[in-house]
C-alpha cells in the first residue's frame, strides 16, 4: 500500500488489484505518518443526464486546476487546442508547463494499476519535444493529489489493444482508446496538496 499523505510504500501490505464495490476497507496505517489508509472503489454518479454531469465535469476540472495553480505558485491556467492535455499553466506571463487534470472517485489504493488513454502519454512527450517544457497527469483521488510527470523517452505500458479499425476514420479514435497503465505505488508523486481530501471513511 502507498500512504495518500507522505507516499511512503509499505510492502508488507500489498495494494489491492481490484477493490470491488462494497469490498472498501482500511488496509492499515502508516509506518512514517500514521495515516489511515483506504481502499475505496469507484462511485457512479446516475442521478444527473450524461450532459449535465459533463458540464459538472468541466467546472470540476476549472476548479481543481485552479487549487494545483496556487499550490504550484503560478498564477494562472488556460486552455490548449489539444484533446488529450487541455490545460496549459502560466507564470509570470510566460507558459510554465502543460497539464492534464482528472478527477476519480475512487481512493489511491483501491487499484494498484491506474489508467488513461494513451493518447495523453503520446500528446504529452510530442507536446515536450515541441515545446521544452514538462507535461504533468495530475490524478484527485478521494484521499490525495497525486502527479505523473511524463518521461519524453521512456515506453509506457499499454494495456490490450482495442480490435483493429475497419475504417480509417475510426484510427484515431480507436488509438484514444487504447489504455496506458500506471503502478501507482511507483510511478506517482503524492503532492502535499490536500484541499478536497478526505482523512477518514
Ligand atoms: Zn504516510
Amino acid at each position: 500500500m502507498i500512504c495518500p499523505k507522505c507516499g511512503s510504500v509499505d510492502k508488507s501490505i500489498p495494494t489491492p488489484g481490484l477493490t470491488k464495490r462494497g469490498q472498501g476497507r482500511k488496509l492499515g496505517k502508516c509506518k512514517e505518518c500514521s495515516a489511515s489508509i483506504w481502499a475505496m472503489p469507484t462511485t457512479k454518479l446516475s442521478e444527473h443526464s450524461q450532459l449535465e454531469t459533463v458540464e459538472q465535469g468541466e467546472e470540476r476540472e476549472e476548479l481543481l486546476a485552479g487549487l494545483y495553480v496556487k499550490h504550484v505558485g503560478a498564477d494562472e491556467h488556460g486552455k490548449t487546442n489539444e484533446i488529450d492535455i487541455d490545460r496549459v499553466i502560466y507564470k509570470d506571463g510566460e507558459k510554465h508547463c502543460y497539464l492534464e487534470i482528472k478527477e476519480r472517485s475512487n481512493s489511491l489504493n483501491a487499484y494498484k494499476m491506474t489508467q488513461f488513454p494513451y493518447a495523453k502519454i503520446e500528446t504529452g512527450q510530442r507536446l515536450m519535444d515541441e515545446e521544452n517544457l514538462p507535461v504533468y497527469i495530475v490524478l484527485k483521488f478521494t484521499d490525495c493529489w497525486a502527479r505523473l510527470t511524463i518521461n519524453a523517452t521512456r515506453e509506457y505500458e499499454k494495456g490490450s489493444q482495442p480490435f483493429a479499425p475497419r475504417y480509417r476514420q475510426y484510427q484515431q479514435f480507436r488509438q484514444r482508446q487504447v489504455p496506458v497503465k500506471l503502478d501507482v505505488e511507483k510511478d506517482l508523486e503524492i503532492l502535499k496538496l490536500r484541499d478536497l481530501c478526505l482523512d477518514e471513511y
